[in-house]
């Protein structure tokens, strides 16, 4: 009998994963199922050695994965099959993952007990109490929903920082903002706040993300905070300053000399998720002229409404009242921002709708912060990506990677610079551009904005 001889070009066996890739994934696993488990557990008095196997377990995992799929290739883009693949192009799995972020993120703010937040009698049980032997060693109290989430938020941006790590291997952008990233969520954000927790149990103010300040810390200013920290000698009054200065004079500053992205995209632990754990959604986000108009509506909305929400209860605080005009001040000011804003828009949208709407939808269309700093970038600021447009051959690979839905092709076609106030400075666009056209640059505020770009058509060079 002859033998078939199959002359079909295409490669007709899934790619092999390799043995990195697959002890990885097992790995990923196994850390992953222990925290499946616990939420249906009853654990109550678990030793330690769970949650370090679980921990430990995923960030070896996720690093053996990206170094298997990352190290046998050339430095360079890769974004390979993007759209054909199940996780990131809305398909089944992106919907079940959305979901089950979806679901995590409103039994954490609504419905802690049900994921085993107990009372001081009773004690944790199920997941959060697969942390309290961490906190305990760091505080030396038992966990909260919010330390559960915080160490697996900084075990996000840690463990997928190394992937993007290695992805991004070629830009020393990339590396130095995403190793900031990195370091400030893990000392900043999460470690130093827990230990300064652990060493003044009262002061609920200590346990704050140490970068995290008004008007994205929507509660600095109420009454409890404010008492805390005036009644809490130097160290209250250092975070007072501290907090005020940040929004008042650091960052006008700052973002005059680099543009929002000192924050956005080397600091901030919203940014760190988003470039980290969403980078394999950046392409999703919303490119249409409709969504910028809302995107303009919606973040400067928020931004008036915060300051709205802070004027009325700083009323409140000064004149020792409870209501405005008659209206009580916690019941229609702050706990409606607190429910809409601060819990739904960032959390269970921002982060839950990551495999649906893209990595940036909070930093885009809610973040008051990210608001504030757009209007100092668009009008007060040195930052500007350059274009040189004559290179471009509009292969669209900037604007489809950017998470803030720029049509950044648009600019590089005209040879325009990009001057946006939503743009975060990631740099994404600029390393995947295939022909270095586009440059994040901080410069000379006269010329920023060249409203009249040079035009290299087919037939001569135009100034419109
Ligand atoms: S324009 Fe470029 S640097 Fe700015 S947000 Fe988009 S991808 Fe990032
Ligand atoms: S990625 Fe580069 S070459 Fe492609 S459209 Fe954008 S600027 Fe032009």
């Amino acid at each position: 009998m002859a033998t078939e001889i199959n002359y079909s070009i295409s490669q007709p066996h899934p790619d092999n994963l390799g043995v990195w890739r697959k002890i990885g994934l097992a790995l990923v696993a196994v850390g992953l199922a222990i925290l499946a488990f616990s939420f249906g557990s009853g654990w109550t008095d678990i030793s330690g050695w769970y949650l370090g196997i679980c921990l430990g377990s995923i960030l070896t995992g996720t690093t053996m994965y990206a170094y298997g799929l990352y190290m046998w290739q050339t430095p360079g883009i890769k974004n390979d099959s993007v759209w054909m693949n199940d996780i990131s192009n809305r398909s089944t799995w992106a919907w079940m993952i959305g979901i089950i972020l979806t679901t995590f993120y409103i039994l954490l703010y609504w419905f802690p007990s049900s994921i085993g937040l107990g009372t001081e009698e009773a004690g944790n049980r199920g997941f959060v109490a697969l942390f309290d032997p961490l906190s305990l060693f760091l505080k030396g109290k038992v966990a909260s929903q919010w330390f559960a989430y915080g160490v697996l938020y900084s075990l996000a941006i840690i463990s997928l920082g190394f992937k993007f790590l290695l992805k991004y291997r070629h830009s020393r952008y990339h590396i130095w903002r995403t190793t900031v990233l990195m370091i400030c969520q893990l000392f900043l954000a999460f470690l130093i706040p827990e230990i300064l927790e652990g060493m003044n149990q009262e002061q609920a103010y200590f346990a704050k993300d140490l970068k995290f300040f008004w008007p994205l810390n929507y509660y600095f200013f109420e009454d409890w905070h404010l008492n805390a920290m005036a009644e809490g000698g130097s160290m209250g009054m250092f975070f007072l300053v501290w907090g005020i200065a940040l929004f008042l004079i650091v960052t006008p500053i700052l973002t005059y000399f680099l543009g929002k992205r000192w924050y956005c995209s080397w600091v901030c632990g919203c940014g760190g998720l988003a470039e980290t754990a969403g980078d394999p959604f950046r392409h999703l986000s919303d490119k249409r002229l409709s969504a910028w108009k809302l995107e303009r509506w919606l973040i400067h909305g928020v931004l008036v409404y915060i300051f709205v929400v802070t004027a009325v209860v700083l009323y409140g605080y000064f004149t020792n009242q409870s209501q405005i005009f008659g209206i009580d001040i916690y019941t229609w000011f702050r706990k409606p921002y607190g429910f809409l804003i601060g819990a739904a828009f960032s959390g269970v949208i921002g982060v839950g709708f990551y495999p649906l709407l893209g990595s940036r939808v909070w930093c885009r269309f809610g973040c008051p912060l990210a608001a504030y700093m757009g209007i100092f970038q668009r009008f007060k600021s040195r930052f500007r990506i350059t274009t040189n447009g004559g290179q471009c051959i509009s292969c669209g690979n900037c604007s489809t990677y950017c998470e803030q839905g720029i049509d950044v092709r648009w600019y590089a076609q005209r040879g325009q610079n990009i001057v946006r106030s939503s743009c975060v400075g990631c740099g994404v666009c600029s390393s995947v551009c295939p022909r270095g056209v586009l440059k994040l640059e901080n410069g000379p505020e006269q010329d920023r904005i060249n409203e009249k770009p040079i035009l290299i058509g087919r037939d001569d060079v135009r100034l419109l």
